[in-house]
């Protein structure tokens, strides 16, 4: 495919109008160099970004089971509420008594999302996941520098944690104290009770963990980290297996960040705008970002919280994935939330049980909303890796799983259906996955040599990661 660069010819244009008889005007410094622009007709234009538009996979494409990812099918109601001009038209410094609508918007999905969540206070400044982690960590933080109590200074994530959470943990200043899962993929107890004491901050978890697993032990997880005088921080990025079915603040979290454009209707994958809304209980509140909505006989303000670490972005977070996030919450309402959160688990376990008729499952039991595979025994037997079968997908038209991760599992394949899609769809996709593996043994080499039928064969991605062109190669 050309670039739009290589597209055109000299003098050609989209402009319909006539030329401008306004004179021209020269400013008294000029560029060294003309400024390089396409020059393309609109018809070029439309073309070039359609046969873009072509190239990518987005979940309106196809199955898109990225695992831990929560890639699900955003309902369109949800973007036709956020273009409305009424939200749309807004601006940030515009007086309150102007937006008593988006403040309203604010506090209704603030009110529901504190009962999905279980905590008192919501707020959605962050942008994204790793964004609202670092905000609920510095909540933590900021508790125990309140209470005068200094010697805190580690962080607990289990070695089955998203990478952003040690990552988080250091962010805020933290020691990052690993500790390893058990052969069932849950937190280690006696690890757990090995590493907690008077230096524990707090820790960090997901739950169900990122190998899809609800770990049976959290209560007493999260005693332990209590006991201590640590506090308990839910990486709730994907909510999607538990979203009003259980609660992170009864499991005993303190705080929680939710990633609005996973489990809440906002599409991603092309780098944003997102949300990772921050729910702490009512102790944490005073240490929340400024300003939050509150509501007073019936009118809508801000308030900044008296102990407030501070603002993490700028006015009030991405109204947009707010309303979107809002719509997505009242549409299904407290029988659909649930509803989504059941179908999700149903059909992660019906990919499950069909697909470990010949696949290795990383963990032998009953999921919730996403399942690993491990390809160990096909890859030393056939010599076909994940990367292999994951590539040998691209030529079904099919999106692969999530692959290697998480870390402790090896040749990881990791699926998330979610709840969007059908018994037909998931039926031909295992049916694509079974004739991979079987072909792994007949063929190998064709895994190998896979894809054949995309744009692009194989990437050096290492190549691709290190030495990144990401402008255009004038002559
Ligand atoms: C996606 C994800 C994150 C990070 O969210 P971003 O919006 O990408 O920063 C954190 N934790 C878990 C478990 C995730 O799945």
């Amino acid at each position: 495919m050309k670039l739009i660069f290589e597209l055109g010819a000299e003098g050609r244009g989209l402009s319909l109008m006539p030329a401008c008889d306004v004179p021209d005007f020269t400013l008294s410094e000029e560029r060294e160099a003309p400024l390089h622009l396409p020059h393309v007709s609109e018809n070029e234009l439309t073309r070039h970004y359609t046969a873009l538009c072509k190239r990518v996979h987005g979940v309106n494409d196809g199955f898109y089971p990225l695992g831990s990812c929560t890639m699900k099918y955003n309902p369109k109601i949800d973007e036709d509420m956020a273009a409305l001009p009424g939200f749309t038209q807004l601006h940030p410094l515009q007086d309150v008594e102007t937006v008593q609508g988006a403040l309203e918007a604010y506090h209704v999905l603030g009110t529901e999302l504190s009962e999905i969540f279980g905590m008192d206070a919501v707020t959605f400044q962050p942008a994204a996941g790793a964004h609202g982690e670092f905000t609920g960590v510095m909540l933590i933080k900021a508790y125990h520098v309140d209470r005068g109590d200094t010697a805190r200074t580690k962080i607990i994530v289990p070695d089955s944690a998203h990478g952003t959470n040690p990552a988080t943990a250091a962010m805020c200043g933290f020691q990052v104290v690993n500790i390893p899962s058990g052969s069932d993929g849950c937190v280690d107890l006696d690890a757990l009770r090995a590493a907690v004491g008077p230096d524990t901050a707090g820790l960090m978890l997901t739950n169900p963990n990122t190998v899809g697993i609800f770990d049976k032990n959290i209560l007493e997880i999260t005693k332990i980290v209590h006991e201590a005088g640590g506090l308990c921080y839910y990486d709730g990025a994907n909510l999607n297996a538990v979203m009003g079915v259980v609660r992170p603040g009864d499991m005993g979290f303190d705080c929680i960040h939710s990633n609005l454009h996973k489990t809440f209707a906002t599409p991603h994958g092309g780098g944003g705008p997102g949300a990772g809304a921050v729910g702490c209980k009512d102790f944490l509140r005073k240490y929340m970002p400024g300003p939050l909505v509150v509501e007073k006989d019936g009118r809508f303000d801000f308030e900044y919280p008296e102990k407030s670490i501070g603002r993490v972005k700028m006015f009030y977070g991405n109204f947009g994935v707010v309303i979107k996030a809002l719509t997505y919450v009242l549409s299904l309402g407290r029988q659909g939330i649930p509803d989504a959160a059941k179908c999700a688990v149903l059909n992660a376990n019906y990919m499950m049980a069909r697909l470990k008729t010949k696949f290795d499952m990383a963990y032998d039991e009953i999921c919730m909303h996403e399942f690993v595979m491990s390809l160990v025994r096909l890859h030393d037997e056939t010599g076909c890796s994940a990367l292999d079968v994951a590539k040998g997908m691209l030529d079904f038209g099919l999106h692969p799983p999530t692959m290697y991760f998480p870390l402790i599992v090896h040749e990881a394949l990791m699926v998330e259906p979610c709840e969007t899609e059908s018994k037909e769809l998931m039926d031909e996709v295992c049916d694509i996955y079974l004739k991979l593996y079987d072909m792994a043994y007949e063929n190998p080499q064709a895994l190998h040599d896979a894809p054949l039928h995309t744009p692009v064969r194989r990437l050096d991605e290492v190549a691709a990661a290190r030495s990144m062109v990401l402008r255009y190669q004038f002559a």
